[in-house]
């Protein structure tokens, strides 16, 4: 099995079908046996599994993930990828859907309740770097029914998800994930495991979603939104960085008053705050 993993290969077929790489995409093909094994090892695929594939590209990694799950549906926006995978790399396995489409523009959740009774799936992709923060975002807040996304992305992406308080990674980012989910970092990978090369290091990340949410808030929207405010703000305290962006929703004498409540001191930094004392800060508010 896997036979694209070969780089020959992958050029012979990018040759055969005159394929020409579509920057806007973020077009970097896996040719590397080891990253593969590690990215399906990492997603913890089995024979009973649904696993949604977010760009499958040339079939590199779909073929391994159809060797492993019952069922795979393929999402790839490029429609000049449509023909490789239908005609040639994938057409040999029955238990794999390819759909030409945006996974952004997807109803992710009609296709789960439809094709796997509401149960939920595995996703798995590696992923362009520009939209690898909004598909992810994207995935949770639909509360799509999934047991784990793995995904390779930017290593300073992986790292920042992956972050604790009190660290320099540590922002929004990290604090949006681990509410949703358990991060993992499964493996580094070199920029010579691509054809072409990225211009940049990346990571697999493995993101686990919690059963039971690690913090309960009424409303995380706002929760969300004094993140947002007190990250885009490193530089000031949190009552300062709060002011600044909502300062039309909560005047300065009753973020203090929150802040009292809470028992931080006045001088808190957004940055030392857990998820659990934001999720204080918000019900307090
Ligand atoms: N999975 C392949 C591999 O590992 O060799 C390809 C990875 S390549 C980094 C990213 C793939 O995602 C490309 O095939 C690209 O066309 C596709 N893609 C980019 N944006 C997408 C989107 N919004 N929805 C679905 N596929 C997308």
């Amino acid at each position: 099995m896997g036979y694209l993993i070969d780089p020959k290969e992958t050029i012979e077929i990018l040759n055969k079908y005159k394929f020409v790489f579509q920057k806007r995409f973020g077009q970097n093909f896996l040719i590397d046996q080891h990253v593969l094994d590690k990215i399906i090892n990492a997603a913890e695929i089995g024979p009973d599994d649904f696993v949604v594939e977010i760009g499958p590209g040339i079939g590199t990694m779909t073929q391994f993930l159809c060797e492993k799950a019952r069922e795979v549906v393929a999402v790839e926006i490029d429609k000049n990828l449509i023909p490789i995978l239908q005609e040639d790399t994938l057409k040999a396995y029955d238990n794999l859907t390819i759909i030409n489409d945006d996974i952004l523009k997807l109803d992710l959740n009609k296709m789960v309740q439809e094709r796997n009774n509401g149960k939920k799936i595995k996703v798995v992709a590696n992923l362009p770097y520009y939209i690898t923060t909004p598909i992810i975002m994207q995935l949770f807040e639909d509360h799509i029914p999934i047991e784990n996304i793995t995904v390779m992305v930017q290593t300073e992406v992986a790292e920042r998800m992956q972050a604790g308080p009190g660290t320099k990674d540590y922002g929004a980012l990290s604090l949006a994930v681990q509410y949703y989910a358990d991060p993992y970092i499964a493996a580094y990978v070199p920029q010579n495991c691509f054809m072409p090369r990225p211009n940049v290091q990346s990571a697999v990340i493995r993101l686990k979603l919690h059963e039971d949410k690690p913090v309960k808030v009424t409303d995380d929207k706002k929760m969300f939104s004094l993140i947002r405010a007190s990250f885009n703000h490193r530089r000031k305290t949190l009552v300062n960085g709060l002011t600044a962006d909502l300062g039309n929703i909560y005047t300065k004498e009753q973020i203090l008053n929150a802040l009292k409540k809470c028992g931080f001191k006045e001088t808190v930094r957004g940055e030392e705050l857990t998820l659990e004392k934001f999720a204080e800060l918000s019900e307090a508010l």
